[in-house]
């Protein structure tokens, strides 16, 4: 027997079959049990969401001498026969085709014609926005007056391309795209019944690869089942063409960390092993999506995903009409992992936005983490005015300071600690910069100088977290008699104060606190009046005017 593809072998063939549909098939149902079905349908959505499928279930379903329930009976004289002995009365008609028109042309001349077996004429276009203007204006006449036995299911992935004349002359039905849990469970259903076996995460890279569309992940699945045996991750990974997750999870983290180099090879890599760059670059995007989303509901800075995505976008459209499609996506790649060094308006955002993703991280290293390196060199004593986290001259830019990765290291180790305390080192100095320069010229301390057991305090979260010692230098002490620490912040330092309240930073404050001052001592961080902090650094300033300052420090 011919092979059958799996997509048309598990064709659905009742309303009950089709998946992920019910708000359409329970209401299609509902019109062919009561006999109040219209005249003309227009199927809407993404392709390979089952538009065809319904509209040929219904067409049965309009034509079954004894429908159940609202579905076709399949035991009847007309359910009995096959689609080649029905194709008189129900016509299948491809607008995408070239001789679209001539049929819709010899569909006008027919149209009064009576059915020859059925009770109804039922007429299904597909892809019906690819008509001409000709075309549709024949099919206009024809939805106007139509015969009582002729009906229309219209289907179509564009409804903005069909003229408002034929739309308000349709029952319109928006197809959803399949969720991805329940494209899993049908395709497992098949498998099943291949007697295929497979592992999960292979089915859900079929999944996740369809997009919505089972008609996709059925075609999907033919190719990875051609390959025989149990159906695995690594051989639907490589049918589909794209990365592998882990891969994919270390490009990510790679762009976000600013590690253009190793971004760089990554897709290189996967070009000469002869991966799609177009899957990359669109999982590439959904991964980006979905750290976006994650971030958006943790209340997270989402400006660095906004920003990734939007270059991805530009990648993609460069992409789609350029000659080397690989010089374009590699170009897109290197500008995400160089937001950080973007001084756009948007790239500012972005910035700014990692920096505040970087705090709610909690970039806290505890003392017993340190390498022997110290973490962030001290230039000054710390009652002098200091240039906090060790800032590079002025007149070296922050990423020549980078220091060289261990050469032991191999590239692909991500969890090494004492390599993720020093690629911290650079991007902190790098996005620190705009609020901690001009740390120096910060008023004196209202209260004169600060007490000796202020100083005890500051050292004992010195010994404890150097880090969050330096953030607490931001402020300025205005008060710690009665057990009550007041540490004042002007506008610059404010996101510092922020930083003291994530958990890890409060805690250690907050033990230093009750040893030095005792188990009823509080501590305040307030903000300076308005004013009282020196002008901003350019770069703020900067994005200050673009935005107002709102924008560059958010709760
Ligand atoms: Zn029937």
């Amino acid at each position: 027997m011919a092979y059958v593809a799996l997509y048309r072998k598990y064709r659905p063939r009742r309303f009950a079959d089709m998946v992920g549909q019910e708000h359409i098939t329970r209401v299609l149902k509902r019109q062919i049990e009561t006999g109040q079905t219209a005249h003309a349908y227009l199927f809407c959505g993404a392709r390979g969401t089952g538009k065809t499928s319904a509209a040929k279930i219904l067409a049965r379903a309009m034509n079954c001498l004894n429908p159940v329930d609202g579905e076709p009976c399949g035991t009847c004289a007309v359910c009995a026969m096959g689609d080649e002995a029905l194709s008189t009365d129900i016509l299948e008609i491809d607008a995408a085709s070239n001789n679209g028109v001539d049929e819709i042309r010899d569909l006008r001349d027919k149209i009064n014609f009576a059915p020859t077996v059925c009770r109804y004429k039922v007429y299904i276009i597909d892809e019906v926005h690819m008509l001409s203007t000709g075309a549709f204006n024949a099919l206009l006449k024809t939805l106007e007056e139509p015969p009582a036995h002729a009906k229309f299911i219209l289907a179509t992935t564009e409804a903005g391309k069909i003229p408002a004349t034929i739309l308000s002359r349709c029952q319109r039905f928006d197809f959803k795209r399949i969720p991805q849990p329940l494209i899993e469970g049908y395709l497992k259903t098949v498998l099943d019944d291949l007697g295929v076996q497979y592992e999960e995460r292979a089915v859900a890279a079929i999944a996740a690869a369809a997009e919505g569309g089972m008609r996709d992940a059925l075609s999907i699945l033919d190719q990875c089942v051609a390959l025989g045996g149990e159906l695995r991750y690594q051989g639907v990974v490589e049918t589909i063409g794209t990365l592998d997750q882990s891969a994919m999870d270390r490009l990510v983290e790679d762009l976000r960390d600013g590690r253009v180099d190793r971004a760089l090879a990554q897709v290189e890599e996967a070009y000469l092993a002869g991966k799609d760059l177009s899957l990359v670059l669109r999982d590439l995007m959904s991964a980006f999506c979905s750290r976006m989303t994650t971030a958006a509901e943790k209340k997270q800075p989402l400006e660095f995903y906004l920003r990734a995505i939007d270059l991805l976008s530009q990648g993609e459209t460069a992409m789609r009409f350029s000659q080397r499609p690989r010089t374009a996506l590699l170009a897109a790649i290197a500008r995400i992992a160089l937001v950080s060094r973007d001084d756009s308006v948007d790239g500012l955002v972005a910035r700014v936005a990692r920096l505040e993703d970087m705090i709610h991280r909690g970039w806290t290293v505890s003392a017993s983490d340190q390498t022997d390196e110290p973490l962030w060199t001290e230039k000054a004593p710390s009652d002098a005015p200091e240039v906090p986290f060790g800032d590079p001259p002025v007149d070296a830019p922050p990423w020549d300071q980078e220091p060289p990765l261990p050469s032991d290291l191999p590239p692909w180790e991500e969890k090494e600690p004492a390599r993720a305390v020093q690629e911290k080192k650079p991007a902190l100095r790098e996005e620190a910069k705009p609020v901690s320069s001009g740390q120096a010229s910060r008023p004196e301390p209202s209260s004169g100088k600060e007490s000796d057991r202020y100083q005890r305090f500051l050292e004992l979260i010195r010994s404890r977290s150097v880090p969050a010692y330096h953030t607490l230098r931001f402020g300025t002490l205005m008060d710690d008699r009665e057990n009550s620490v007041i540490i004042e912040f002007d506008k610059k330092g404010h996101v510092m104060a922020q930083a003291l309240r994530i958990p890890s930073n409060a805690k250690i404050v907050e033990e230093a606190l009750k040893e030095v001052y005792g188990p009823e001592a509080k501590i305040s961080y307030v903000d300076a009046p308005e004013g009282a902090g020196e002008e901003l650094p350019p770069l703020v300033e900067k994005a200050k005017s673009a935005f107002g300052a709102d924008v560059i420090i958010t709760d």
